[in-house]
């Protein structure tokens, strides 16, 4: 029998043998004393301090990720501006004793707060909350869209999509699909970027049974009917 944590924490051969039980040989005698000897060496007790050590780093750094996730999400739900508040959080936590966030500074250069960062775990919540309602949208027996226009706060066109399904209890569901910039407000454009919405979520386009609009033309085209593909 070997011993884990010894041979995953090896500490260097001092004096006697490089052979030594448990370690670079099996032990083969089985008895208690032999392993109650072993479990009180030096050797032992030093690789389960290490062992418990780095236990507590990885545990810490997982607390970290995961209060980070939980302290993003909370600004998003508040709609608190989060590129410049998550840093502000984050050091609100560590004056209130959590001491793990200190692990997302890995180096000068990467401490999990810029903006790059941010954007990039926003998109990951988004795709956590989204992937339920997506599964449930895939197998719906009909589903619809409502589509309008808008602008953000600068000029941007803004398409923004919400989708009406049947859930798997025939219970009639509303959901946000998506809001994707056009280049500008013209019908062939607004096909596209349909289009593109419907593909990129896998919305079944063979149960797609209406289309909600303000009836603007440009919505509803000369035949009042969008093009299915
Ligand atoms: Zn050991």
């Amino acid at each position: 029998m070997f011993c884990r944590v010894c041979r995953k924490h090896k500490q260097k051969v001092v004096r006697g043998t490089s052979q030594r039980p448990f370690i670079e040989v099996p032990c083969v005698r089985y008895r208690q004393d032999v392993l109650d000897g072993h479990m009180t060496s030096e050797n032992h007790k030093t690789s389960l301090r290490i062992e418990a050590s780095s236990t507590r780093l990885l545990t810490m750094e997982h607390a970290a990720i995961i209060g980070g996730f939980q302290c993003l999400y909370w600004l998003l739900k508040h709609e608190v501006a989060h590129h410049t508040k998550y840093p502000a959080l984050l050091d609100l936590g560590k004056m209130l004793g959590c001491d793990y966030f200190s692990k997302l500074k890995i180096d000068k250069r990467t401490n999990y707060t810029s903006h790059y960062i941010i954007d990039e775990m926003v998109q990951i919540l988004g795709q956590v909350i989204e992937e339920p309602y997506l599964k449930a949208i895939r197998t719906s027996q009909a589903v619809g869209l409502e589509i309008d226009e808008t602008t953000d706060v600068s000029v941007i066109k803004q398409l923004d999509i919400h989708i009406r399904y049947l859930d798997n209890e025939g219970q009639l569901c509303s959901q946000f699909l998506d809001m994707v910039a056009i280049p500008d407000g013209t019908a062939d454009t607004i096909v596209e970027a349909v289009r593109d919405v419907v593909d990129k979520k896998g919305i079944p386009v063979n149960r797609l049974y209406g289309l909600g609009t303000d009836g603007a033309s440009v919505m509803t085209g000369n035949l009042h009917v969008i093009e299915s593909k």
